[in-house]
């Protein structure tokens, strides 16, 4: 299935992508900042062993002390222990003592093309420099910071496109990326032309056109925006075409309406969870029900950090992590100070006093109902910067919403790799998958802020750090 996905990318005609790589060479910032991409540079892969850590493998099994793992090229060969795996005198031994290994992580709702700036709308007047510049530094961040698989939720086809390519092809270091391109929208009749986010579309044969044309482009999968502004005829054209072609489909459920809106038509992946209600109305909670019993499944990427939601008390205080240089990582000098001029303008709205205790009821109410929860950060977003934001919201899933971390790393590594139907290749440390692994000091189980920092990355195979 990874394989298919990466032939068809790899084969796929895009001259809008070389348009704008030739707007990008005029771009003063581009050339600035395209500067240190290439630094980060994979060790060439040799069988390799990880020997002696503790392994939780993502599936949710109990931890395996003393851990063995050969690696052949860019899959996982065996994985055991060390009275039961000796290591073969051709593979080079690395020490993961006093480690914990586990999958790479995956971040299932992200936005590469920001760069940490509070005020997304305001960014745009950078895109020339989104596919040579924002989205490869943010994708060099996320993967330094142990993310191997991301998936992108709304950003311009060209530039995404053309980064997954080079992504996929080991030119540049980045997670996995799977793209959606821009999201599909109907604009108000009012709106000024938008932002490159998003694709309009203007009819149901429109619609369905255009969800032609983004999966030609290479999109792994199709997101909606404004679906309350949709008739029924333009939602179903596009829900139909992405699924004929193998294609599922995520929209946002922000607003109790547009999860009946979503349920209605058979979307696989709702994003965010909104505090429109105080929970979800009973319709809604049958709906779902229904849906589990008769399926397929429903997926749901709750961005609890983002949306000032569970973090906006302390992203308001603006906290020093926003001044951590590892999170301005390939940016140019310029932009860097543009998001810090932001972050010094920022005027937060005042959270509602009643917002923790809505996400924690209708998080119960979704895992009462049997959805998959699974874990994305709205990287990107305010506050959720690239080097930090999936960390950051594990944390919030452990500590605030009283999840147990076992089961938040499997939402963060095999059930998200599910949610993308990539989980035959990847998604957990089981020979024959591809070899994503990280590794981190001390014990997740215990505190779950050790992913901040992983001591080991390896993505397919290849140790990037
Ligand atoms: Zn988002």
């Amino acid at each position: 299935m990874l394989e298919c996905v990466r032939m068809q990318v790899s084969n796929v005609n895009l001259p809008h992508a070389r348009m704008a790589f030739g707007v990008g060479l005029l771009c003063v910032l581009c050339s600035v900042g395209a500067f240190d991409q290439g630094r980060v540079k994979a060790q060439v892969a040799k069988p390799f062993a990880l020997v002696g850590g503790m392994l939780i493998d993502g599936t949710g099994a109990p931890p395996v002390r003393d851990s063995v793992i050969l690696i052949r090229g860019d899959r996982i060969e065996r994985v055991g222990t060390v009275t039961s795996l000796p290591v073969p005198s051709e593979y080079e031994p690395i020490s993961t003592e006093g480690m914990t290994v586990l999958p790479g992580l995956w971040d299932l709702h992200v936005h590469l093309i920001y760069s940490g700036h509070p005020n997304p709308g305001a960014w745009f007047r950078h895109a020339a420099d989104f596919e040579r510049v924002t989205i490869p530094a943010s994708a060099r961040q996320m993967l330094m910071a142990g993310v191997t698989s991301v998936r992108d939720l709304a950003a311009p086809a060209d530039a995404i496109f053309a980064v997954k390519k080079r992504i996929a092809s080991g030119e540049l270091p980045g997670p996995t990326l799977y793209a959606a391109g821009p999201a599909l929208a109907k604009m108000a009749p009012d709106q000024p032309a938008p932002t490159s986010q998003f694709l309009p579309i203007l009819d149901a044969a429109d619609a369905r056109a255009k969800t032609r044309r983004l999966l030609d482009a290479g999109a792994d999968n199709i997101k909606i925006f404004f679906a309350e502004r949709m008739s029924a005829e333009e939602r179903s054209a596009i829900i139909t075409e992405a699924h004929a072609r193998g294609r599922k489909v995520a929209a946002h459920g922000q607003t109790d309406n547009e999860v009946r809106l979503g349920l209605a038509i058979g979307v696989d992946d709702f994003q965010h969870i909104g505090i429109d209600s105080a929970e979800y109305p009973p319709d809604i909670v049958a709906s779902l029900r229904q849906r589990v019993k008769t399926g397929p499944p429903v997926y749901w990427t709750p961005t609890v950090g983002a949306n000032n939601l569970l973090n906006s008390a302390y992203t308001a205080s603006k906290p020093e992590i926003l001044d951590d240089p590892e999170a301005y990582l390939g940016l140019p000098g310029p932009l860097v100070a543009e998001v810090k001029q932001g972050w010094d303008a920022y005027q937060p709205r005042q959270p509602r006093a009643d917002t923790e205790a809505i996400v924690k009821r209708k998080i119960a109410q979704l895992q009462d109902a049997g959805v998959v929860l699974v874990f994305g950060s709205d990287e990107g977003s305010a506050g959720e910067l690239a080097r930090h934001a999936t960390w950051m919201d594990a944390d919030l899933w452990v500590r605030v919403l009283g999840m147990d971390p076992m089961m938040v790393l499997r939402r963060m590594t095999l059930d998200a790799a599910r949610a993308m139907g990539a989980d035959p290749d990847s998604g957990a440390i089981v020979s024959g998958k591809y070899a994503d692994i990280i590794a981190v000091g001390g014990d997740p189980l215990r505190h779950i802020n050790v992913l901040r920092d992983p001591k080991l990355v390896i993505k397919h195979g290849r140790r990037y750090k």
